[in-house]
């Protein structure tokens, strides 16, 4: 079931049901892409149509970050719970492992989607690395090219937002992967150049704040949580006096 948060329709489901979704979607022969929308991206999506049309026709939107999870329940339309981009992406890993299927990872500086990839088939060994490219170049189409030449099941898109969306939704179709996961920061996490904030901090809903502590600089962007908030308290307020 969806439930719209301030115009962006999440999926509500636990990690385990949006794992289940996806092992689905990695199954079927066509090719789907999931979104992980974090506040930052609801506001985003408020001024950019486009953004938010293709976040709300991907096939899995899963709510990544505390703040989504809060809106909803401001709203009054609650969330079953937060569902992380590399969580839900870590289950699909496994999946891929126990299908023995190929993996492509698109995005990040150069040289970090190689170490994430090796660190991933070190866990994962049935799975086959079968290509890697950094997030910084200018010619879509070669990568495309690039990325369809590799025939991946599983494709990591971490180009940040809402440029890894709008790539999934113009070129997904086309690489033959089965599915498609926006990822945002998550291979510099697989590679080791970024720490997951500890599981007591990630328990209590405090992943912002370890994040902020480790890059202070990010402050300006997560500024934006307090915004959603209370955003989704005046829909309330306009929906139900
Ligand atoms: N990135 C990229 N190409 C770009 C801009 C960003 O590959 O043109 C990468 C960047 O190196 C980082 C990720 O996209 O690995 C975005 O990280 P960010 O922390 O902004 O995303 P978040 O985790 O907050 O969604």
């Amino acid at each position: 079931m969806k439930k719209e948060v301030l115009g962006v329709m999440f999926d509500d489901l636990t990690r385990e049901e949006a794992a289940q979704a996806g092992a689905a979607l990695l199954g079927e022969d066509k090719f789907h892409y999931a979104v992980t929308p974090n506040p930052e991206f609801i506001l985003a999506a408020e001024k950019d149509g486009e953004f938010r049309r293709v976040l709300n026709e991907a096939d899995l939107v899963l709510a990544d970050g505390i703040g989504v999870v809060y809106s909803a329940r401001i709203q009054g339309t609650p969330l079953k719970g937060r569902v992380t981009g590399i969580g839900f992406a870590g289950d699909m890993l496994s999946v891929l492992n126990s299908q023995g299927g190929r993996l492509y990872l698109l995005g990040a500086k150069p040289g970090v989607a190689e170490e994430a990839g090796r660190r991933i088939v070190e866990k994962f060994p049935n799975i086959t690395l079968c290509g890697t490219q950094d997030g910084y170049f200018k010619d879509e189409e070669a990568v495309l090219l690039k990325v369809a030449a590799a025939r991946p099941d599983l494709l990591f898109v971490c180009l940040g937002a809402p440029k890894q969306e709008k790539w999934m939704a113009r070129w997904g179709r086309h690489t033959g992967a089965r599915l498609a996961i926006g990822l945002g920061g998550a291979l510099d996490v697989f590679a080791g150049k970024v720490e997951r904030a500890p599981e007591s901090w990630q328990k209590l809903g405090l992943e912002w704040a370890y994040r902020l502590t480790k890059e202070p600089q990010r402050a300006g962007r997560m500024a934006k949580l307090p915004l959603v908030l209370v955003k989704a308290a005046g829909k309330r307020l306009k929906t139900k006096p």
